[in-house]
């Protein structure tokens, strides 16, 4: 429970980026589930936390996704800033949110990430819906291949592959010395997670 979960060695912060109904917070709760702390009430931002030993280390993963604010193309540059890793996703069954990908996102990634060397992962999410596939494997591939990133294919619906998103994702950012800094620099700043709401000075010492 929290004692055990309270220590790690790096703590990385990870963001889901994609089009509105591709399934990124179906991901993530496939992902999290069972063991997420959901903080969000507690300090007004969307993330989960999930706690994984991979390459042998102990790490303190906080993932935030869009909170439907990329309906809108409202994200703000805060909400890439410092991020390690970024898991781009579309829908296999809709080619919109494949080209999208390539023609608004990846630029604003470009445009707001702040680690230079910041691991990618492009996901094709709902391959459960095969009959209904309008992009295919090779195209995801091309453009993985083409922008840099990791590529894979996955369910949140069956979670074929959904642990394989993170933790691949997770494993490159583990071998990149940079972001290794930047991770361990996260667990001296973790203080900011632990924060309990402050009592409203309206509530509490007067009288
Ligand atoms: P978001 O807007 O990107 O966060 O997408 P959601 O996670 O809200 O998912 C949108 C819809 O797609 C929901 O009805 C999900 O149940 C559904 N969905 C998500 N992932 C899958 C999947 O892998 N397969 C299928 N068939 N449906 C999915």
């Amino acid at each position: 429970t929290s004692s055990g979960e309270a220590e790690f060695e790096y703590l990385f912060k990870l963001l889901m980026i994609g089009d509105s109904g591709v399934g990124k917070s179906t991901l993530l709760l496939s992902f999290t589930s069972n063991t997420f702390e959901d903080l969000s009430p507690t300090i007004g931002v969307d993330f989960k936390v999930k706690h994984v030993t991979l390459g042998g280390k102990k790490l303190k993963l906080a993932i935030w996704d869009t909170a439907g604010q990329e309906r809108f193309r409202t994200l703000t540059s805060s909400y890439y800033r410092g991020a390690q890793g970024i898991i781009m996703v579309y829908d296999v069954t809709r080619r919109d949110t494949f080209t999208n990908l390539s023609d608004i996102w990846a630029k604003e990634i470009d445009l707001y990430s702040t680690s230079q060397d910041c691991i990618k992962m492009l996901v094709g999410n709902k391959v459960d819906k095969e009959n209904e596939r309008v992009v295919s494997k090779k195209e995801g591939m091309d453009f993985a291949r083409e922008y840099g990133c990791l590529f894979l294919e996955c369910s949140a619906k069956t979670r074929v592959n959904v642990e394989q998103c993170f933790e691949e994702l997770v494993l490159k950012i583990l071998e990149t010395p940079s972001l290794l800094a930047e991770g361990s620099a996260g667990v001296k700043r973790n203080n900011i997670f632990k924060q309990k709401p402050q009592p409203d000075a309206s509530t509490s010492g007067c009288c």
